[in-house]
């Protein structure tokens, strides 16, 4: 899936840095956080089916970096990853899953996705848009004007996608 490497929109996401606290203990906010009921099952259903995602999920939670993770029914592509802000040593992306595809197709985008946010976490400094573009056209490739790519993020979606598939047959009756 491609880096898409222009902002293309800015959510006020209420960017706070202190974590929410139930009874005076801190309560880890989660670094992967679905925006809407359709990224929420796709995440939840790959967390159970795919070890490789619990992973990135795992990396990321102890990372710099929170994606927000949305549907969005007219992407040209099957995914993509942008930036969306950096505040309080805490960079923001915004993942947008293509919605119509199989739900084991979505699972393994979104794996591509988060090995993507797992690589902008190893950037020295990423604080703008413009740093975002940089890093990736250092660490990927091109893949057309505007957007890059990475192996490794084609090896995670490859990987998951044959997790949540066997996954997948072993809960059917
Ligand atoms: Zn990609």
């Amino acid at each position: 899936m491609s880096i898409t490497l222009f902002a293309v929109l800015t959510i006020a996401c209420g960017l706070s840095s202190a974590a929410p606290t139930l009874g005076g203990a801190a309560v880890p906010v989660p670094h992967v956080r679905p925006l809407d009921a359709g990224a929420r099952d796709d995440i939840r259903n790959g967390l159970l089916q795919s070890p490789t995602l619990a992973q990135l999920n795992r990396e990321l939670a102890a990372s710099h970096v929170v994606v927000y993770l949305r549907w969005n029914a007219f992407l040209a592509t099957r995914g993509r990853l942008v930036y969306v802000a950096h505040a309080n040593g805490t960079t923001y992306l915004l993942a947008e899953i293509a919605s119509r595809q199989t739900a084991t197709a979505r699972i393994a985008v979104i794996a591509h996705e988060l090995e993507h946010a797992v690589e902008a976490d190893r950037a020295p400094s990423l604080t703008s848009d413009a740093d975002f573009t940089r890093w990736f056209r250092c660490v990927g490739y091109e893949t057309h004007p505007g957007a890059a790519d990475t192996d490794a993020a084609r090896d995670v979606e490859r990987r998951v996608l044959a997790e949540a598939s066997s996954a997948r047959r072993r809960s059917l009756p």
